[in-house]
């Protein structure tokens, strides 16, 4: 097998590297100097890189892609984590709901939604989960009543990630009662100006108000927003929760957490000593190198299966696992490098490494449990993978 690019995607390598190269630094004086809001600034940021011809290479012409192949999408991802580009306010609604729709949605639907969500001109959330309908989803009860031309939706959704300043919610709601709770679930596509809803913000440990409750009283839904068959919502949610699980486990990522772990290993020191030279530390390292680079291989497997339009398996699982705990694991073993000064957070005077780790802490055990915990990956591993019984309950 041979894993190297070809010269001319080696060529579109260096080109995407180029055009970092120059546009970061000012895109990111501009983000320090603060002229413009954060969420403005992201917007403007993710429309530079549209323009530029770096997101969403593979979708069609005629919804706002340009229909390249899925390897040159591949080594702008790359790239861009390998420069620390900040990532794109898009990234849900591109990433989850965008293939999706290509997939499920109508043609009206597709036409109006995905070159807007490209641009970056409306921001979507994610209402999935439930108070009482996380990890065993199907159990969600906001309920959506057909009236004529349109849905009447009630009930609560929490844990909304971007809900307090997103556009559009693509949601899923109970519209068959009386079936059985896989059957009775419809994809919803909702305008949050829409009179009857409310967002509260929920605080994180990190202190950020990354999610909120969103509450449904008696909002109306147009009818033409519903996504695949009435119904028939559980398997067109499924295919988002696929592009979640994929997007969780980019191993360009851990690769980047690993190179900084090992800056700070050598960095460190303790009795004069870099800590990269103590052998629990170096053997540590190698087991997290060992694991990135099954990782990234893993990752070329899949970029292969995707070429060839193979179906896909529970990859995107060991994705989503694997790569959610071995970040967690490597910030748990840089904070215990940095010793007394690891609770240092960014912005105080001897924090080591900028306040770093200690956010990655935080925000690494969020990456565990959002878009489905480790404990799940490892049933639908296990059952669907490796075909092993399911447990009596
Ligand atoms: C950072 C972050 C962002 C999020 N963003 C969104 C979002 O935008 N939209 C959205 O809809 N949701 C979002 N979520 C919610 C997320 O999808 C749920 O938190 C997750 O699915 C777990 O559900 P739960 O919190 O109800 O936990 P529970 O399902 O109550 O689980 C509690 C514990 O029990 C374990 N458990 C449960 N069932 C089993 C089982 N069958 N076998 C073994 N162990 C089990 C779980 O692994 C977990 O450890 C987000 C969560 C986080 C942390």
């Amino acid at each position: 097998m041979d894993l190297n690019l070809l010269p001319e995607e080696e060529e579109y390598r260096q080109q995407v590297r180029a055009w970092l190269a120059e546009t970061l630094p000012k895109v990111m004086a501009e983000r320090r100097a603060r002229r413009i809001s954060g969420i403005e600034w992201s917007k403007k940021w993710q429309l530079q890189l549209y323009e530029a011809g770096y997101v969403a290479l593979a979708w069609p012409k005629e919804y706002g892609g340009q229909q390249l192949d899925t390897i040159r999408q591949f080594i702008v991802n790359d790239e861009l984590v390998r420069a620390r580009a900040p990532g794109v306010i898009g990234a849900q609604a591109i990433n989850l709901l965008g293939p999706t729709l290509i997939t499920f949605g109508t043609e009206e639907q597709k036409r109006r939604y995905l070159p807007k969500m490209l641009r970056g001109e409306e921001i979507w959330c994610q209402g999935y989960s439930e108070p009482g309908a996380g990890s065993d989803l199907a159990s969600l009860r906001t309920r959506a009543e057909l009236a004529g031309d349109h849905f009447v939706v009630n009930g609560q959704k929490v844990w909304t990630s971007r809900s307090r300043y997103a556009d559009r919610m693509f949601a899923l709601v109970r519209t068959d009662p009386a079936a059985p709770k896989h059957r009775g679930i419809s994809y919803l596509l909702v305008d949050m100006k829409t009179p009857g809803i409310t967002v509260r913000p929920l605080v994180q440990m990190t202190g950020d108000r990354g999610f909120s409750e969103v509450f449904f009283d008696n909002v109306q839904v147009p009818r033409e927003n519903l996504v695949g068959q009435l119904n028939d919502g559980w398997r067109v949610a499924n295919d988002t929760l696929y592009n979640e699980r994929n997007l969780g486990g980019a191993a360009a990522g851990n690769k980047q957490v690993f190179n900084r772990l090992v800056e700070l290993a050598r960095n460190t020191k303790r009795g004069g000593a870099p800590l990269i030279k103590h052998p629990y530390y170096r053997q540590r390292l190698v087991d997290f190198q060992i694991t990135a680079e099954a990782m990234r291989l893993h990752g070329l497997r899949q970029l292969t299966d995707q070429i060839h339009k193979r179906q896909h398996g529970v990859e995107t699982m060991v994705n989503k696992l694997v790569g959610s705990e071995l970040t967690y694991d490597m910030t748990k073993m840089a904070l215990e490098l940095e010793g007394d000064y690891a609770p240092l957070l960014s912005g105080e005077e001897r924090a080591p490494d900028r306040g770093y780790w200690p956010m990655n802490l935080m925000v690494g055990m969020g990456l565990m449990i959002g878009g489905g915990t480790s404990q799940i990956q490892k049933n639908i591993i296990a059952q669907r993978g490796l075909k092993m019984p399911k447990s009596p309950d």
